[in-house]
């Protein structure tokens, strides 16, 4: 582990209690998860600020605390106490310095929709050779991605870390911590644009991905994305590979098979040759989340075969297009994870090629559009239209605009229920359900569609 010495190099803190010669067993902004030996750095948030539970601390067994506040020596009976002027950026030095300690290459994906499925097939991809350490789940932003950093072993040799972000420069801040030699950018779209702008800005922010890139880094990119296809022109210090669907790409698809619910089976051409592959989740979009993947694999000369292996073994995340069958023969497709307008179009076309008598989709609120709302609901109104949904059911305000975009486009009237929250959806869901019918269910994260989810399946 660490000394606290190391702390006070990393942090350029000062030791006002206690002793630096101690090796401290782990690190946690949790005083609630502090074991013996630990050090506990208190994390000012919204709501609470973490300098509250410093004594909480010392109880539960930290040999050492963080404090940028001032604090009473004798609090600390004997166990150390460090100052510094800010426990968030000495948690993000702290991380950096482990990361330092260690030469094991940094593999980062951002983009706006598909990173953490992206994360976890690049994951897969390398583990068939490496032994990788990743952030769990969403641990995406400037305190999660410190904290996976962390958790840095002797037997990690390789690093795949998700970077979240909502505004200019939190991309920076992410990549001058964990500086990827691989960089990956998804696709550009427009979550966040309430607070970015417009779509150029969007692109600039996911771009500082490679503000701190040599000539020895690479950056991978979906060269479909009308804003990333723009980067192969550029001059750039760094390497670049452009992965997608289209021929003019490094790594491109020659041949799709949409299986369903089953997955994706697909045909690539790289360097003049083709490589078959076959995805075990369902839906185009996943085709190019995989192509990132196999470019990342190629330049780690992962050989195809064990790509193809890796890619195989990757089974989805929780609460994002997660199809389960019920007793009553129903698919449900879980997809409440989050949605955004792109998203939305890559869940409606996988509701399409599931196998159904009927489908039907439920869809909530997109939330954070700003002046945008509107227009995108309609858009995937159109949308639901067009990929042959029988039924259309929406909750929430943002949401009817989802009903009256389909409806301008065509979409059958009284096919629609526009509700106002998700008990009303069981409820109407209940009355219309039949043997043999699709449900797809999805919303933003704030409208919690899984409880429509769950109640479906405890009626299993
Ligand atoms: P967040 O910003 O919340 O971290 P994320 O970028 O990590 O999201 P995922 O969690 O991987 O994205 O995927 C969220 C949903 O987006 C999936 O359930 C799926 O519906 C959809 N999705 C995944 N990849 C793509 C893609 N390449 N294009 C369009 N939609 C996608
Ligand atoms: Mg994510």
């Amino acid at each position: 582990m660490i000394h606290i010495r190391d702390i006070l190099v990393a942090t350029k803190g000062k030791l006002i209690a206690g002793d630096d010669d101690i090796e401290l067993k782990g690190i946690s902004i949790d005083s609630r998860k502090i074991k013996e030996g630990d050090l506990f750095i208190p994390i000012i948030g919204e709501r609470f600020d973490g300098h509250r539970f410093i004594g909480d601390a010392f109880k539960f067994g930290a040999d050492a605390v963080l404090s940028s506040k001032e604090i009473d020596i004798s609090e600390s009976s004997g166990k150390s106490i460090i100052m510094v002027e800010d426990t968030l950026k000495a948690l993000q030095d702290i991380s950096k310095y482990f990361l330092s300690k260690v030469d094991i290459p940094v593999v980062a994906v951002t983009g706006s929709t598909g990173k953490t499925t992206t994360k976890e097939m690049i994951y897969s991809v390398l583990s068939q050779e490496y032994r990788v350490l990743k952030n769990e789940g969403n641990f995406n932003n400037h305190i999660g991605l410190p904290l996976t950093l962390l958790n840095i072993e002797e037997e990690h040799e390789m690093i795949v870390l998700e970077m979240g972000m909502s505004n200019r420069g939190e991309i920076h801040l992410l990549s001058k911590i964990a500086t990827p030699e691989v960089g990956v950018i998804t696709n550009i779209g427009i979550c966040h644009i309430e607070s970015l702008g417009s779509k150029e800005e969007i692109f600039n922010a996911k771009m500082e991905i490679s503000n701190h890139m040599d000539d020895t880094c690479i950056l991978i990119l979906n060269g479909d994305d009308e804003y990333l296809s723009k980067v192969k022109s550029i001059h750039t210090r760094y390497k670049k590979v452009f992965t997608g669907l289209n021929e003019n790409n490094d790594i491109y698809v020659t041949e799709i098979k949409d299986l369903g619910h089953k997955g994706v089976a697909f045909n690539i051409i790289y360097k003049d040759k083709d490589y078959d592959f076959k995805l075990n989740v369902p839906g185009i979009h996943n085709v190019n989340n995989a192509l990132l993947a196999i470019a990342v694999g190629i330049h780690y000369n992962i050989p195809f075969s064990l790509i193809k292996t890796g890619l195989s073994s990757f089974h989805g995340n929780k609460m994002r297009l997660n199809i389960v069958d019920t007793k009553e023969e129903i698919k449900i497709i879980n997809d409440c994870y989050n949605a955004n307008p792109d998203s939305m179009k890559a869940a409606l076309s996988v509701l399409e090629k599931v196998e159904a008598k009927r489908r039907i989709a439920v869809l909530g609120d997109m939330l954070e559009l700003g002046e945008y709302s509107e227009s995108c609901h309609k858009e995937v109104g159109r949308m639901v239209f067009e990929k042959n949904v029988d039924i259309l059911i929406t909750v929430g305000h943002e949401a009817e605009n989802i009903v009256k975009g389909a409806i301008i486009s065509g979409f059958p009237k009284e096919k629609t229920f526009a509700l106002a929250d998700n008990i009303t959806a069981k409820n109407i869901i209940n009355i219309i359900k039949r043997t043999g019918d699709a449900i797809l269910i999805k919303a933003s994260r704030g409208m919690k569609m899984e409880e429509i989810v769950q109640y479906l399946q405890e009626r299993r």
